[in-house]
């Protein structure tokens, strides 16, 4: 099929025209992405600087928005709006090393290695809290018969208590791994 001379005109200068037009689109793009990240990397440290400046034993009360600003999106979606990860993909689940696994929002030692063990689940378990009043339980949501679990530091959701566990306690903490930061013990 041949298309006239002017139709060929026409088809050339919309091209122009589109190419031009993503052009500047994308240098748009760029320069917004620019200024946000800068933006947001002088929040982030802001709010990295004030949390750090809460001694341990103290509660941190953040809302959400200042919670965007330190965390990823999967930690985001577990911690503060109740997310559950999906079992065997996720970072823990296999994990056997000796270390402190700490809560990924505010920092506070959650679970030693020595409690957790391997549950079948897909879901890094322990069968208790590192320190007697680490972790809260609360009836805010339930998942399969569990009890929420959440960090009593700074409120963030961890996971569910089941009462199906190991002795001596007999109950099964089932995090989300993207609520966790492992530190591996030194030596180890
Ligand atoms: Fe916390």
């Amino acid at each position: 099929m041949t298309l006239s001379f002017e139709m060929t005109m026409l088809l050339e200068f919309m091209r122009r025209v589109d190419v031009a037009a993503l052009a500047l689109l994308l240098a748009c793009a760029a320069i917004a992405s620019c200024d946000s990240a800068k933006s947001n990397q002088a929040e982030s440290a802001r709010i990295r600087t004030k949390l750090e400046a809460i001694p341990l034993d103290q509660k941190v009360q953040f809302t959400n928005d200042e919670w965007k600003y330190i965390l990823t999106g999967r930690q985001y979606y577990v911690l503060r709006r109740r997310g559950t990860e999906l079992p065997f993909a996720n970072a823990y689940w296999h994990t056997h090393e000796k270390g402190v696994y700490f809560c990924a929002a505010c920092g506070n030692p959650l679970f030693s290695s020595d409690a957790k063990y391997d549950s079948g689940t897909g879901w890094p378990s322990f069968w208790q809290p590192i320190g007697g009043d680490a972790v809260s339980a609360a009836s805010h949501s339930s998942f399969g018969g569990g009890t929420e679990t959440t960090c009593a530091r700074c409120g963030s959701h961890l996971g569910h208590v089941f009462d199906d566990g190991p002795r001596p306690s007999g109950l099964r903490y089932c995090m989300n791994s993207a609520a966790l930061k492992f530190v591996k013990a030194v030596g180890n």
